[in-house]
């Protein structure tokens, strides 16, 4: 197999690592070289061999983004249908009521997938993990778009069931749970093996109020065992909050530490209402030392949340509780650069100053916390001996003119728009905005009969029986059908 250098020549800017500082450093007009086997060379020029040369005058390269939290499965069926819908007495929540109806069929979880994937890496992704429920092509979709891959298959002992539009019920199976986690169990075993070795597996109780605490304990053992990474949602909506204090008195970081599972290998997803949330009105303001001092990672997906009028409170304040925090997707539109810019809008506000979190703080959580996150040194910088995993963006780009600092103009203007060329592994994923190896436009044709059989399914399931039209109702009067 042939294994070509590549030389970005005089790249106009460089995100590069810098050793000494521990940090992402500015580099203008400097030589970056790569091929399979990794980063070569950051700096000055570079005197040894290329293959293939590209002209780096007008782009800025930058490492490829860490997104340590995102759906597959259904999300990209549900956009357009619940944005505005929540249930009043959760707090304003669709996810109980209304998303959770929304079921993809096999047929329609690869074309999701591979929206998903598209959708990611043309927005600068290079590394990602999956919470799904497995489906046939799964694995071999995620190895074949080239993208670095953490497959997480949920399992949970409990569902959700909604008494009308009031309350929020546990429908326990813990048989079925357990048979589900011994399915992810020989999942995760299976994808830690693939030949590209680009993948790995993560272990995933779905949500903390939907697995028994002995299910959590025997996942984070297994996962410990195997040296793998654990992903849980955990404080994600005002219901989980209140089912906890019920249960146990405690909230989601606090259970989670009594249970002995904090730790630098442990992933919890959105981690949104803890104690100090001016919504959760607790006595106590220890859950962000909780976090900090085992060394637990955040997945923030500011999108989906302040969709529904919620956020986290606030990210700067968790950067100085000194928590790692992780940006992930979450649900669609899978686009990380909005979600950067939500992260950092949300933070300002929640923090109630512009001085809340500052653009390189946020492109570092986004890549070497994401790094951190999944117990990597070498993704998410640009440093000889990481891994090529890197974005071209174009600062020729109507968006990103005028330069003064391109990362700004990426996050707060230009976002996918610019992303010019995606690398993983040496490989483009991405070139010249194109997707490489997958199939996106026949993927995006599926979605109109995906998304009705879905929804004919929601009007079956419902517990109210209610049409799509009381569901999902239009945004605007529809006037006229000719
Ligand atoms: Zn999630």
């Amino acid at each position: 197999m042939t294994n070509t250098v590549t030389a970005v020549r005089r790249a106009a800017w460089v995100v590069a690592w810098d050793e000494s500082t521990s940090q992402h450093v500015y580099m203008q007009d400097v030589d970056i070289v790569f091929s399979k086997d990794g980063i070569l060379h950051v700096g000055p020029a570079y005197e040894g061999h290329v293959d293939e040369v590209i002209a780096g005058a007008s782009l800025m390269v930058m490492p490829g983004f860490v997104n340590v939290h995102c759906h597959s499965g259904d999300e990209p069926i549900a956009k357009g249908l619940f944005e505005d819908v929540g249930t009043a007495a959760l707090w304003g929540n669709a996810l109980y009521e209304y998303s959770a109806l929304i079921d993809a069929d096999d047929d329609a979880k690869a074309a999701c997938q591979t929206i998903m994937l598209g959708d990611l890496m043309r927005s600068g992704v290079t590394t990602h993990l999956d919470i799904a429920s497995p489906h046939s092509k799964w694995l071999s979709l995620a190895a074949e778009s080239g993208l670095r891959a953490y497959l997480a298959p949920g399992f949970r002992e409990a569902q959700w069931r909604m008494a009308g539009s009031h309350r929020l019920d546990f429908e326990w199976n813990k048989a079925r749970g357990r048979e589900r986690y011994a399915e992810a169990l020989a999942f995760v075993d299976q994808a830690c093996t693939h030949p590209s070795g680009r993948i790995d597996g993560v272990i995933a109780p779905s949500q903390i109020e939907t697995c028994s605490e002995e299910l959590i304990q025997d996942a984070v053992a297994e996962a410990r065992r195997r040296g793998m990474r654990i992903t849980i949602h955990a404080a994600q909506t005002m219901a989980e909050h209140e089912e906890l204090l019920r249960r146990t008195g405690e909230t989601a970081p606090a259970l989670l530490e009594r249970l002995g599972v904090l730790g630098p290998d442990l992933i919890l997803g959105h981690c949104i209402f803890l104690d100090h949330h001016t919504w959760t009105r607790q006595r106590s303001r220890d859950d962000l030392a909780r976090l900090a001092r085992s060394g637990t990672s955040v997945a923030h997906c500011p999108v989906t949340f302040a969709r529904s009028g919620m956020t986290l409170e606030s990210l700067g304040a968790y950067c100085r509780a000194g928590v790692n925090v992780g940006i992930g997707t979450d649900s669609y539109p899978f686009n990380m650069l909005e979600e950067l810019r939500e992260a950092l809008i949300c933070s300002r506000i929640a923090g109630r100053s512009v001085f809340d979190l500052d653009t390189g703080s946020l492109v570092s959580a986004a890549t070497l916390g994401g790094a951190k996150a999944l117990g990597r040194s070498d993704i998410g910088r640009l440093a000889a001996g990481a891994k090529a995993d890197l974005t071209l963006v174009d600062l020729s780009h109507p968006a990103m003119q005028p330069v003064h600092d391109p990362l700004r103009n990426l996050i707060h203007c230009a976002a996918e728009r610019a992303i010019r060329d995606v690398y993983v592994d040496g490989d483009a994923v991405v070139k010249g905005h194109r997707i490489v190896n997958l199939d996106y436009d026949g993927a995006i044709r599926e979605l109109q009969d995906a998304q009705k059989r879905a929804c004919r399914r929601a009007e079956q399931d419902d517990p109210q029986g209610r049409s799509l039209s009381t569901l999902a109702p239009y945004s605007l009067p529809l006037a006229v059908r000719g």
